[in-house]
């Protein structure tokens, strides 16, 4: 075995065989993985095999997408069979809101280039005949569907590998993994000691054991899951073809099939969490005692929907467990607080994500950055609140609703409240909607009077409707409040902050008392983060940011850490108020006897408001007059008494994030992960006004930038309005030009100050006019939609700014 090797992947499953297959088609041959027992040890030699690219998240379902292409090339390289059955499959709809889901997914296909269709239940008789289609009102019908063989596929990517260079050492278990003084990690096994460079924890089933080898705790846990196989079954080997797959939500059951009969598997209800404690290290090649009556009311349900299995004996029963992370993503990429250990684990669907996961992780490692974001299965999603107790109900909930209906306004219920600010009862008492960002409570909206306490979840607009437009009137027309304790906040201090800021932002660090807005760009160029900087002195600046990208704008800082500078993550430090309308400025000087009447747009001022000391900065993202007061957490109910007495008297109203998201439109203002993430260019988005091409220094992805501004990007953000009717735009719809699809929408809404229905958009920079017409698709409908260039809302600025 080497003793040296600049990567070890811990783990000879599915997923790490794809690492390091990856990894040596992108140039790195000194590599090597560590497997316990044979290769296929843990979930991988007992799965199903199915694979499809239907994902909630479109980047998780273009990687679906790349893995299930990628089977042909494995077999080529490698002449070995994955047993390869590209079968197609149908996801049927029983209800209005099921369909609604599918209508969405097929208009996001359109623009990714995927060749699915909705088809009615005659089609899906004769595609998929063995289904009863009484009461269903059509599928998605994906031809790439499809199912393979476990092994053999694991196996082509292990010979893949070593074709590359890599090494396998089999029946070699990892006994510790510490890391070295220069950085690196000696990965101890019970054949010797592999000095390595960088760690990948592909261990799967164990992935929490090795984790905890290095002190890291990854968000997972394994579920027991069961699937049947029938015996023969004359409608399905009397066929002329391969019987497609068929996903019945309703049923909570995929099917197949297998061989001269059919394979039937369940996300049942009474799920059942294994391994509570921990994973066995003696459990390997053996299946869990069979548990029919976990999935009695399952089969109960299948029996009526595929007829012909109840008369079909049972060949077999395969129980196993396998790994979900609280969203059911996997957990990929650099494990914040930690030099060079990755993780590649939490990955439930390793066939149809196993080779996205492994082209991503590699070209991480490689490059330093993933061609497209990643976040949602970025191992920092999670901060360092999570804990297994949260993790356990939140893997059970995503089990269970892992057939569910995905609303763009849902917010699932497990494991909550967990994080909550001093506000909570107060605002709970104030009629308050909840929902929850990166662990914590957060309002969206409050009712009144007997309004329900629950937003309905829907496609279509929801019964939160009412009340946001009461919140954004009292915005617009007095003074609204709420909290800002949803943004990332960081303190950045030190006598090269200066210095050092202008080199990770690519935009203007403001003097002494002032603000600034900066994207952050990755080398590529892309937007890693779209930041608001606060001068508070030469050596001391505040950062604030997405809330829920905190753990990966921390790591990102880290990796730049120098001697002069500290940067401290002060989130939880720091909370207060956001006050905006015509009537914020009263409300602020009615409650502070400081000067602060004369305060600019973008002026940041320290002040005692009541009793509390603050920090004040005049900026909103309502786009209104107004003011964000930060002070200690533990002043906030003093801030929140004198702000919201003297508020009184001004018609103010507190308002949530449904009222933000509308309010932000009215200004055609981009928000985080929808119109800004490392999917789009400062450019293409229109945050190339806030780079400072100017500035005497060499900022991460200048020169990207500059190539940009030089060439012009190829596409651009626009806003338009949609004659919608009950649904509004909610993101990745397809932006149809003169019949094609050229462009998509990033995200959209109601604005209700101008009564209209706004979508946010990339479409050809060549296309951008006022006033073009195109067509947006919303939940299988085309809707006429118009370009807007002036903002709804206070265009000229003053109100902003006056
Ligand atoms: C019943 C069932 C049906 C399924 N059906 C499907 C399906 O149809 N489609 C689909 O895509 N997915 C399916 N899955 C899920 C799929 O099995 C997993 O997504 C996949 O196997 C995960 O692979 P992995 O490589 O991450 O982990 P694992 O397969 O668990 O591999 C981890 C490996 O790490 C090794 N290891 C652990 N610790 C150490 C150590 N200390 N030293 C050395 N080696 C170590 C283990 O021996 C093991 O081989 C199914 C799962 C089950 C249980």
């Amino acid at each position: 075995m080497k003793t040296t090797s600049r990567v070890v992947v811990i783990g000879g499953g599915v997923v790490g065989c794809s690492v390091l297959y990856h990894l040596t088609k992108l140039g790195w041959s000194d590599v090597m993985l560590i497997e316990r027992s044979e290769l296929t040890s843990g979930s991988t030699w007992h799965a199903a095999g199915g694979f499809h690219t239907l994902n909630g998240d479109t980047n998780m379902a273009a990687l679906q997408g790349y893995t299930i292409k990628l089977y042909k090339e494995l077999e080529e390289i490698t002449g070995m069979s994955c047993g390869l059955h590209h079968v197609g499959g149908v996801t049927l709809a029983d209800n209005q809101d099921r369909f609604d889901m599918l209508l969405a997914e097929r208009a996001k296909h359109r623009y990714m280039g995927l060749e699915t269709a909705i088809i009615g239940p005659d089609e899906i008789k004769k595609v998929a005949p063995v289904t009863n289609t009484d009461g269903i009102l059509g599928a998605l019908y994906d031809p790439l569907d499809g199912h393979l063989d476990p092994s053999g596929t694991t196996h082509a990517y292990a010979r893949a590998a070593r074709m590359g260079g890599a090494e396998i050492e089999t029946h070699c278990k990892v006994l510790e993994t510490n890391p070295r003084a220069d950085g690196g990690w000696d990965v101890v096994t019970d054949k010797g000691t592999v000095i390595a460079e960088h760690v990948v924890n592909a261990a799967g089933l164990w992935a929490r054991e090795v984790g905890a080898m290095a002190g890291v705790y990854l968000p997972l846990h394994p579920m027991e899951h069961q699937y049947i196989v029938t015996d023969e079954i004359p409608e399905i080997y009397q066929r002329d073809a391969e019987h497609p797959h068929v996903m019945d939500p309703a049923g909570e059951s995929y099917l197949r099939q297998e061989g001269r009969g059919l394979c039937i598997g369940f996300y049942e209800q009474a799920c059942k969490p294994w391994a509570v404690d921990g994973t066995p290290w003696g459990f390997g090649h053996e299946l869990l005692p069979d548990n029919l009556d976990k999935i009695e009311r399952s089969i109960e349900f299948a029996y009526r929907r595929f007829p012909v299995l109840e008369t079909a004996g049972v060949k077999s029963v395969i129980h196993g467990p396998f790994t979900f992370a609280p969203d059911g993503n996997p957990l990929v990429g650099p494990v914040p607080g930690m030099r060079n250990y990755w993780s590649a684990c939490g990955v439930m669907a390793g066939f149809s994500q196993g080779g996205g996961v492994g082209l991503m992780l590699a070209q991480w490692m490689t490059t330093g950055e993933c061609e497209r974001d990643v976040t949602a299965m970025d191992v920092a999603r999670f901060g360092d609140w999570i804990t297994p107790g949260y993790t356990l109900p939140k893997v059970i909930e995503n089990y269970q609703t892992r057939f569910s209906v995905a609303y763009p306004n849902e917010e699932l219920p497990a494991a909550r409240p967990l994080r909550t600010t001093p506000m909570y009862d107060v605002f709970d008492n104030m009629g308050a909607v909840w929902g929850q960002q990166f662990g914590l409570e957060v309002v969206n909206y409050f009712t009144e009077g007997d309004e329900p306490r629950f937003e309905t979840p829907s496609f279509r607009r929801s019964n939160a409707f009412e009340a946001t437009a009461r919140e954004v009137r009292a915005v617009r027309e007095a003074v609204g409040i709420n909290e800002v304790h949803n943004f990332g906040k960081y303190l950045v201090t030190g006598a090269g902050a200066r210095a050092w800021l202008d080199r990770i932002m690519a935009g203007r660090i403001p003097k002494p008392g002032r603000l600034s807005l900066t994207p952050m760009l990755s080398p590529k160029g892309r937007l890693i983060g779209d930041f608001t900087v606060s001068c508070l002195s030469d050596a001391a600046f505040q950062l604030t940011a997405s809330f829920g990208a905190q753990a990966v704008h921390m790591r990102w800082f880290e990796s730049f850490e120098t001697p002069d500078v500290r940067v401290e993550n002060i989130t939880d430090r720091l909370n207060g108020f956001q006050i905006a309308g015509p009537k914020a400025r009263e409300v602020l000087l009615a409650c502070t006897r400081d000067p602060l009447g004369d305060m600019k747009f973008m002026d940041l001022r320290h002040a005692t408001v009541g009793m509390v000391d603050c920090l004040v900065q005049r900026v909103s993202y309502t786009g209104d007059l107004g003011y964000e007061i930060y002070c200690d957490p533990m002043a906030q109910r003093a801030l929140w008494q004198v702000l919201w007495q003297a508020g009184q008297a001004k018609g103010m109203r507190p308002f949530g994030m449904r009222a933000m998201m509308s309010l932000r439109l009215d200004k055609f203002f981009g928000s985080w992960l929808n119109e800004f993430s490392p999917d789009y260019t400062a450019a293409e988005t229109g945050m190339a006004r806030f780079i400072s091409f100017g500035k005497d220094c060499d900022f991460i992805g200048r020169a990207a930038a500059e190539a940009e501004r030089e060439a012009g990007p190829e596409r651009k953000l626009c806003a338009f309005e949609v004659e919608a009717e009950d649904a509004d735009v909610a993101g990745y719809e397809p932006i149809w030009i003169e019949g094609r699809v050229e462009g998509f929408c990033t995200s959209g809404g109601y604005s209700h100050y101008a009564g209209k229905s706004i979508a946010l958009g990339l479409i050809p920079a060549g296309r951008v006019a006022d006033g073009l017409n195109v067509e947006i698709e919303i939940l299988g409908k085309m809707r006429a939609a118009r370009l807007l260039t002036t903002a709804l809302f206070d265009a000229d600025g003053s109100r902003m700014r006056g």
